[in-house]
């Protein structure tokens, strides 16, 4: 049974999480009291990424980019509509880059695909069968199988797409993360809970 809700979402950040992609050093030097307060407020849009001095451009620029996009949740009857699981490559994705383990509901892989792109992320993208439920739902469904990410690896043959055998996981899906190393013998490395977030733990992962 579906979780009850009239609305799903990709889980807008949170400043607490944007925190811990700053310096976290609480120097001050953006005019702000701590890197938390400076996340409110570049969430909030009253402040620019740059005016953080330790932020790289490249970070600053993809934070910014990240600020702008739509947050609007997503109407209830769009639930369950499902695409299929084959694997999208995101600005042409080469050895090295990450894989993305995501659900197969339609709007999740949207809004994921439009992150990416506008980010200008390089990234192979993997929906994996939950019958169309959104990652929370399908968490909270345990329709989130191990199972079915390794066929979905093995389907698109994605082995021999990388050099190394590692997929991130979404944040929501954290508890999985031992049983589906057990079973597919990937390295499974688990990404923030906001999906907003992932360019930017991405480029901290290079
Ligand atoms: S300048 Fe950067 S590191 Fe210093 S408090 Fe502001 S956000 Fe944090």
């Amino acid at each position: 049974m579906v979780v009850e809700q009239e609305m799903a979402e990709i889980y807008p950040p949170e400043a607490d999480e944007l925190s811990e992609f700053l310096p976290e050093t609480d120097c001050g030097n953006c005019g702000f009291g701590s890197c938390i307060e400076f996340a409110e407020s570049v969430l909030a849009k009253e402040t620019r990424p740059h005016k953080c001095p330790d932020l790289d451009d490249n970070f600053a620029d993809t934070l910014a980019t990240i600020v702008e996009m739509n947050k609007a949740p997503i109407p209830y009857n769009l639930m369950m509509e499902q695409v299929p699981c084959e694997i999208i490559e995101i600005n042409s994705p080469d050895k090295d880059s990450p894989v993305l383990i995501t659900c197969n509901f339609q709007e999740t892989v949207r809004i994921m695909k439009e992150i990416l792109e506008a980010t200008s992320t390089e990234a192979f993208l993997l929906p994996t069968h939950t019958h169309g439920y959104s990652v929370d739902n399908a968490v909270h469904e345990k329709m989130f199988k191990a199972m079915e990410i390794w066929k979905a690896i093995k389907d698109n043959a994605v082995e021999a797409r990388v050099e190394r055998p590692t997929m991130i996981i979404p944040g929501l899906a954290e508890k999985e993360r031992n049983s589906i190393r057990q079973l597919t013998r990937w390295e499974v490395v688990v990404g923030p809970v906001s999906g907003f977030l992932l360019p930017l733990f991405i480029l901290n992962n290079k």
